[in-house]
C-alpha cells in the first residue's frame, strides 16, 4: 500500500463512492483545478471510475477544462428524493457549480445560498459507483471551504502550491484549517516548478524552488509530484484537453500519472 492509502482513515459515506479526496490550495491561480482535472484524467485512464465535484465557487472552471459547453444538470426522481445526475465527459462524471450559473455571470451568492448548494451537491448527486470522487475545493480558508470540509466525508486532501514562498505561506494556513477539522493531508503537489528550455532541456525555476519540499518536510507528508510549466497544460485547460490524457508522452503527463498511481 502507498503512503496515501494508509492514510485513508475516514470512511467515505457518499453512497457508491469508495474514496473522496479534496484538492485544495492556499490561494487562487496556483493550478488547483488543473491538478484536479489531470489527476482525474490519469485515474480514469488507469481504469478507475472517477467523479469530479467542482466546488470552487470562486472559479468553477472544470466544465471548460473538460471541454463542456453550456449544459444543464438533470434532476431525477428517486425513492430517496430528487437527485442531480452528473454529466459524463471524457469518462469522468462531473458536477460543477459553474453549470448552475448563467453563462459568464459571476457567482455572487450569499452565504446561506452557497451553503445550500454545496450541501445539495454533497448529498444529492447520484454518482453511481465511483472509485474516486475528487472535490475541487475553493481556495483559501473562507466560509465556502469550511462548509465543504465540515459537511463532506473527505478521506484526505491534496494541497497544491507553487514553489514560491508567498504561496507556501498561504498553504500553511490551509493546513492549520484541515488539522482543526481532522482531515488528513495526503501530500503536496508543487505546480509550475520549473520551465524546460526547448533548445537545451535545462530547467529554470521561474517561481523559485524548494517550497513543495519545505511543506512536505514540515508536514511529514510526501511531495507527490513537481509539475513543470508547460504551455500545453494551459492550452489544454482552455480547450478541454487535459494534458494527462491528450499528450501522454509529456513530462507533465508522467507526473500526473505518478500522482494518480500513488492514490
Ligand atoms: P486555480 O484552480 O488554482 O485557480 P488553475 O488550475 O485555474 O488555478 O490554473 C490557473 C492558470 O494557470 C490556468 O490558465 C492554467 O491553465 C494555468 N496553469 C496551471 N498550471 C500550469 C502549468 N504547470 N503550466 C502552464 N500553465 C499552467
Amino acid at each position: 500500500l502507498s503512503w496515501c492509502k494508509k492514510a485513508y482513515i475516514q470512511i467515505c459515506t457518499i453512497p457508491g463512492v469508495k474514496i473522496t479526496l479534496g484538492i485544495s490550495s492556499g490561494k487562487g491561480g496556483v493550478g488547483k483545478s488543473t491538478t484536479a482535472v489531470n489527476i482525474a484524467a490519469a485515474l480514469s485512464l488507469q481504469g478507475a471510475k472517477v467523479g469530479l465535484l467542482d466546488a470552487d465557487v470562486y472559479g468553477p472552471n472544470l466544465p471548460q477544462m473538460l471541454g463542456l459547453g453550456q449544459a444543464d444538470i438533470e434532476v431525477i426522481h428517486t425513492p430517496k428524493g430528487d437527485k442531480f445526475l452528473p454529466l459524463e465527459v471524457q469518462g469522468i462524471k462531473l458536477i460543477s457549480v459553474g453549470l448552475l450559473a448563467e453563462a459568464n455571470r459571476p457567482l455572487a451568492w450569499r452565504g446561506p445560498v452557497l451553503h445550500k448548494i454545496i450541501t445539495q451537491f454533497l448529498q444529492d448527486v447520484e454518482w453511481g459507483d465511483l472509485d474516486y470522487l475528487l472535490i475541487d475545493l475553493p481556495p483559501g480558508t473562507g466560509d465556502a471551504q469550511i462548509t465543504i470540509i465540515q459537511e463532506s466525508p473527505i478521506c484526505g486532501v491534496i494541497l497544491v502550491t507553487t514553489p514560491q514562498q508567498v504561496a507556501v505561506a498561504d498553504v500553511r494556513r490551509n493546513i492549520y484549517m484541515f488539522r482543526q477539522v481532522g482531515v488528513p493531508v495526503l501530500g503536496i503537489v508543487e505546480n509550475m516548478s520549473y520551465l524546460i528550455c526547448g533548445d537545451c532541456g535545462s530547467r529554470t525555476p521561474i517561481f523559485g524552488s524548494g517550497g513543495g519540499e519545505q511543506l512536505a518536510a514540515e508536514l511529514q507528508a510526501p511531495l507527490l509530484g513537481q509539475i513543470p510549466i508547460d504551455s500545453h497544460i494551459c492550452s489544454g485547460g482552455d480547450t478541454g484537453n487535459p494534458i494527462a490524457s491528450s499528450d501522454r508522452t509529456s513530462l507533465a503527463s508522467e507526473v500526473f500519472v505518478k500522482i494518480a498511481t500513488s492514490l
